[in-house]
């Protein structure tokens, strides 16, 4: 059985932490996007007092619902985008030349490096239901924007849970797809009592997509997100639910995050608002939209700082 490979991991682990990790609760916020006929979304990252999760600095989850997603061209900085669909198939275009339909299963990783731009618009009918994450990207190293997608991701198995790995590592099992810094994105299906193997050098935190668990003394269901910290070696969850993990290495640098741009200050989106309204090459273009364009919004009469850490 595969599951044994984890367990010598686990009783090995060593954790200088607290005797109890944290575990807390952060409610979500429902936020429409722009755009006309644009979505609303259920957003558990960033919160107040928790900008990231690893490197992992936005999680909307949107659906289900039969809302179209229309998403017109706009642009990102600083990060890579995540997109997990759960139901329906979404048509990505983005301004080096992508054209693909992503299906549940699937994983779009689109690397922004400096700069690059995309839509994202609903392709079939009936329920859309969904993740768009972001991941923040270090700095100090010079990455390209890039796109890929993902069709075959490998699973991760224990007693009780079975686990699509979308990115980085869980147990010893590692997704395909590109990262920077040491993190975990994985779909989780639980049914009855699992046991997690962890890290304690990450920190972690779930959010159930369908059905109700157990997890840290905490019952968890549709809605909040649950932050369990570090310091973690494994996690005991029972239920009978589908809910995504995401972890990893606490990031190091605090992020000045505005609109769809990351960056380390006020200068930083200041610079990318601007060349995105000069239509600077930065960005690019995507050919098949014309002059269609998701416009910046102004941007707040106050400096832009980072958000910070309890
Ligand atoms: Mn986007």
């Amino acid at each position: 059985m595969s599951n044994l490979d984890a367990r010598p991991a686990v009783t090995e682990c060593v954790t200088s932490a607290p005797a109890t990790p944290e575990a807390t609760l952060f409610e979500a916020r429902e936020v429409p996007l722009g755009g006309i006929r644009g979505i609303t979304v259920s957003r558990v990252l960033p919160q107040r007092g928790l900008p990231t999760i690893g490197a992992w600095c936005f999680l909307d989850q949107f659906g289900p619902s039969t809302e179209r997603m229309n998403v017109l061209p706009h642009p990102h900085t600083g990060l890579q985008t995540v997109t997990w669909p759960i139901a329906g198939e979404i048509r990505h275009r983005d301004s080096i030349g992508s054209d693909v339909v992503l299906k549940p299963g699937q994983l779009n990783l689109m690397t922004s490096g400096p700069g690059i731009s995309h839509s994202e618009f609903s392709v079939s009918t009936g329920q859309m239901h969904g993740l768009q994450l972001w991941v923040a990207l270090p700095s100090g190293v010079e990455i390209e924007h890039a796109f890929a997608q993902y069709v075959t991701l490998p699973s991760f198995t224990v007693p009780g849970l079975s686990a699509t790995v979308f990115m980085g590592q869980l147990g010893d099992v590692v997704s395909p797809a590109t990262v920077y810094t040491p993190l975990v994105g994985a779909d989780l299906t639980i049914s009855g009592d699992a046991t997690l193997p962890l890290r304690p050098d990450f920190e972690y935190g779930l959010l159930v997509l369908d059905g109700s668990l157990a997890a840290a003394d905490i019952e968890l269901s549709r809605g909040p997100l649950l932050y369990l910290g570090t310091g973690r070696c494994s996690l005991d969850i029972s239920g009978d639910a589908r809910a995504v993990l995401l972890g990893g290495e606490p990031f190091p640098d605090e992020l000045v995050m505005w609109w769809n741009f990351v960056g380390r200050s006020h200068e930083d989106i200041e610079a990318a608002r601007a060349d995105w309204e000069a239509q600077a090459a930065r960005f690019g273009s995507i050919p098949f939209h014309g002059t269609d364009r998701i416009p910046a919004p102004p941007l707040p009469p106050i400096r832009l700082t980072p958000r910070k850490r309890r």
